[in-house]
């Protein structure tokens, strides 16, 4: 996996060393030797990653990390802070600075391109999700409020699964003020409860002799459930072997023993941080893709969408699945609506019509605000009699109740007019409405109110029947 990172150090000897490393193993190294130089690179450049000396003169690690964080153009990059000495209080406010990992001089070449790597794949996802949203954000899907950075202090799932119950317990300890604790000794059982359960986090110690704790990691990682859980391990600093296994195997972070509270504590936090933001840019994702296809207004299907259900019905009709036919409607006299008791008044009627279509139609029917006043009724499965018993439901539900005005204009009597077709083979979706549109016409002809079709050409072959 290559990526661009860049190198942080005021001494020159060191930046020159990381330099040569990671370029040996292809990544694409940018440098900076001071902390200012460092935050514009990073802002212009954007790294997938960066590796951030701690002691440097005038401004220091934990500033820039800071201010990484802080800027919503920089905040979504790892940052690894290198620290001259191995210091627990290092650790600590480095996390809660918001740094993703360490790594103490010199500089260990395992650890190193295990956490590049490791943090690389994870920066992947991320960027990903966050490419599709800001799409989403563009067309005006999203919202720049539905964002946040995920530092809600909400109460999270956490499952710890650790070989002896005291030890599990004394873990829990450390995290439990706001989050749900589950404590499991057995794999067995942490197994079940992750296919029946979501967690926000797997605490996991693989130092276990009663179980391998990296098998578990390995299938969790290829299961629907657990592919986007956070996991923690919890390793022995001296197999250096299994600290890198478990990273490759897509382990997100490893806490060395014995345990710090402070640096649990703080790593625990650090992981729900990113699960938050991940699941954030999920959901926005999901309701950009809902409103994508929605029509704001009535809740019904855009135009966008129905064309390509008309798609699809046409090519099950072209492999002789099944007919389908399609019905456009119009209000009749809507402008006087508009004009008499005014836009809002309008808006209540289209919304009761689409409450009532969506009433009045099959599961399967494709229900679509074709613009203004017009309505787009798919039915698949539906032939031309089909199609036109479910138009004139539809036209009576409409004629039958009258329609709210709302505020204190009462109510109104509303009418429809519909044209409805059948598909043919060889029809686009702008064939088949063009017809259905031409049906519309001779309903609204024959003075509204009323339902009329527009018979499929015969067909060369039935010539003369
Ligand atoms: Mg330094």
């Amino acid at each position: 996996m290559s990526g661009r990172i860049l190198v942080v150090d005021d001494i020159a000897p060191n930046v020159r060393l990381l330099k040569a490393k990671l370029e040996a193993e292809y990544y694409d190294v940018l440098t900076a030797d001071n902390g200012p130089d460092a935050i514009e690179l990073a802002r212009q450049a954007v790294p997938d990653l960066i590796l951030l000396d701690v002691m440097m003169p005038q401004m220091d690690g934990f500033e820039v990390c800071t201010r990484l964080k802080n800027d919503p153009r920089t905040r979504h990059i790892p940052v690894v802070m290198v620290t001259a000495l191995d210091q627990q209080v290092d650790r600590v406010h480095g996390l809660q600075v918001g740094a993703d990992d360490f790594l103490s001089k010199p500089i260990d070449d395992v650890a190193l391109f295990a956490r590049v790597r490791s943090l690389l794949r994870l920066k992947l996802v991320m960027d990903e999700l966050r490419q599709r949203e800001a799409s989403g954000r563009a067309v005006g899907a999203i919202s720049d409020t539905m964002t946040c950075f995920g530092d809600s202090d909400a109460a999270a799932n956490i499952l710890i699964l650790e070989e002896d119950l005291s030890r599990a317990e004394r873990l829990g300890r450390r995290i439990s003020q706001q989050n749900q604790l589950t404590l499991c000794t057995d794999p067995k059982e942490a197994s079940q409860l992750l296919d029946q359960q979501g967690f926000d986090l797997l605490v996991i110690n693989l130092v276990a002799r009663g179980f391998d704790g990296l098998r578990l990691c390995a299938r969790i990682r290829s299961s629907d459930n657990g592919r986007a859980m956070p996991i923690l391990a919890l390793v022995d600093p001296h197999n250096r072997e299994k600290i890198v296994r478990a990273l490759d195997i897509g382990v997100n972070d490893v806490l060395l023993r014995p345990v710090d509270a402070n640096e649990f504590d703080a790593r625990v936090k650090t992981q729900l941080r990113c699960k938050r933001y991940a699941d954030t840019l999920r959901q926005s994702l999901d309701s950009s893709f809902e409103l994508s296809v929605t029509d704001q207004l009535t809740g019904l299907h855009n135009r966008r969408f129905m064309q390509a259900r008309i798609a699809d019905a046409l090519t099950r009709l072209g492999r002789g699945v099944e007919p389908a036919s399609v019905m456009i409607a119009d209000v009749d006299f809507f402008k006087q609506v508009n004009d008499k008791w005014g836009h809002d008044a309008g808006d209540k009627v289209l919304q009761e019509l689409a409450r009532r279509m969506k009433a009045n139609m099959r599961a399967i029917d494709i229900a679509c605000r074709y613009g203004g006043e017009e309505f787009v009724l798919v039915m698949p499965g539906a032939d031309l009699n089909a199609g036109l018993q479910a138009a004139e439901r539809l036209r009576i539900a409409i004629e039958d109740e009258p329609f709210e005005l709302g505020g204190h204009h009462g109510t109104t009597r509303i009418t429809l007019s519909a044209g409805v077709t059948e598909l043919e083979p060889g029809d686009s979706h702008e064939s088949a409405l063009a017809r259905a549109d031409q049906a519309l016409y001779a309903a609204k002809n024959a003075g509204r109110n009323c339902v009329k079709s527009i018979e499929k050409a015969p067909a060369q072959s039935a010539a003369g029947r």
